[in-house]
């Protein structure tokens, strides 16, 4: 797993610079795997045309590590062989993380997005 390089834009944005990088090789949707940065750092962000995670605040690249770790272990990581060989597939509106090494599979939860009307209460 490559760690986050991480770079501040003035002083109201960090950027997240091989994101789509680490996407590719977790195998996750980009947009699912932003969903989960801006619920867990309670703030608004987007990808830009350079494919970077733009995010507004200041964050340390400390925190972008520890987030990635809690989104790997929530949404890639096999419980039963501790594999990265996983997908992720939507049944019923469920989300199963599927071991393509040992076959396992397990539910995983869904990304709570309420941070939209925090941010836009904040900045008001
Ligand atoms: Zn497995």
């Amino acid at each position: 797993m490559c760690p986050p390089k991480i770079l501040r834009e003035g002083t109201r944005k960090t950027v997240f610079v091989n994101f789509m990088e680490s996407c590719k090789t977790l195998r996750r949707d980009p947009n699912h795997v932003m969903d989960f940065f801006l619920s867990e750092m309670a703030t608004s962000g987007s990808i830009d045309g350079q494919n970077r995670l733009v995010i507004k605040g200041r964050f340390a690249p400390k925190s972008f590590e520890s987030i990635l770790r809690r989104y790997i272990n929530a949404y890639v990581i096999c419980n039963g062989c501790k594999g990265h060989d996983t997908t992720i597939t939507k049944e019923n509106r469920l989300f199963f993380l599927r071991c393509e090494q040992c076959g396992s599979s397990r539910s995983v939860d869904r990304i709570k997005a309420g941070f939209v009307a925090h941010v836009g209460r904040r900045n008001a």
